[in-house]
């Protein structure tokens, strides 16, 4: 067979789990296990998601290590935003949209009907593509969720976490002096940088990126990519990224989701140098995707 066919037999042939044809090796590294030197922050078993009668996830299981950056590629529709979503329950939000197996936060069953709902998606915070400031003010932007979540007694402790956020985000220095002005106003960079200041606000063990840089120019993904980078410190980070670069430059695991399925997980420096399978090794030298 040449590169070509014995490619397209895998594609055709039925995945599943981890036992995908075309693994080199039927390594450990395909479970998704974070690093030894990490605690687990999230784990989702045999996660299966449905659009009415259609399954976009099959059978995911995978370890979010905590503090760790994560990093989610692979084609456009391979289901990385659906499996994201799932992360904080935000596929709630669509009606057809059903999802099955276990997902846990420390420990915790996030599909709990009892989770309470609102929590979870501040412990779980959530930066989209587009940068999605409220029409407010960039202080208001901060404070609101703080405000609803009873996190503050008072204004000079409310000051405070604001303060406190935009500096961690990297945007303090930029936008102290003008606090009043709306959070719209800003350019792209600084919009995204105030959107993760906003997660960051109300103490999230968890930060979702959906390809947060892929509406920013070059300067501006780099001062989002050197703030990944610091956040990893405090909190974990799983980041969906169409850019093998990006996830190259941010991330210390890499998974790599194709029609739907995890195929493998590993360090990000193995599955860039030394993937542990056909499909991996097809999309990060370019073959499709
Ligand atoms: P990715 O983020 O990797 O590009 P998605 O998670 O957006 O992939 O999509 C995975 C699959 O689920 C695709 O086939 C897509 O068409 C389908 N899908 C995503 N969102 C919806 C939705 N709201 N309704 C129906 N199908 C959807
Ligand atoms: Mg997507």
């Amino acid at each position: 067979m040449d590169q070509r066919e014995s490619f397209m037999s895998v594609v055709e042939s039925p995945m599943n789990g981890v036992n995908l044809p075309g693994a080199r090796e039927q390594g450990e590294q395909t479970i998704g296990r974070p690093l030894l030197d990490r605690k687990v922050s999230m784990r989702c078993r045999n996660v299966d998601v449905f659009y009415g009668d259609k399954q976009a996830i099959h059978d995911v299981s995978l370890d979010i290590g905590k503090h760790e950056v994560l990093a989610m590629i692979g084609p456009s529709g391979c289901g990385k935003s659906t499996f994201l979503r799932c992360l904080n329950r935000m596929n709630d939000t669509i009606d057809i949209c059903r999802v099955e197996g276990s997902l846990q936060l420390d420990d915790e069953d996030i599909q709990d009907p009892g989770m309470d709902v609102e929590l979870l998606r501040a412990r779980v915070g959530m930066v989209f593509q587009k940068p999605n400031p409220f029409p407010k003010s960039i202080y208001e932007n901060i404070a609101y969720g703080p405000r609803i979540h009873g996190l503050t007694r008072d204004k000079s402790e409310l000051d405070e976490i604001v303060e406190n956020a935009l500096t961690r985000a990297g945007l303090w220095n930029e936008v102290k002096d003008r606090l009043d002005d709306v959070g719209t106003g800003l350019s792209g960079g600084q919009q995204q940088r105030l959107c993760i200041a906003r997660a960051i606000a109300i103490n999230p063990e968890v930060i979702l990126m959906d390809e947060p840089c892929s509406a920013l120019d070059p300067i501006a993904t780099a001062t989002v990519e050197e703030l990944i980078d610091e956040l990893r410190q405090r909190y974990t980070i799983v980041i969906v990224t169409h850019s093998m670069q990006q996830a190259a430059r941010v991330s210390q695991r890499t998974a790599y989701f194709h029609m739907g399925r995890l195929v493998e997980v590993d360090r990000t420096d193995r599955i860039f140098t030394n993937p542990g399978h056909e499909l991996t090794e097809a999309y990060i030298t370019g073959r499709f995707g």
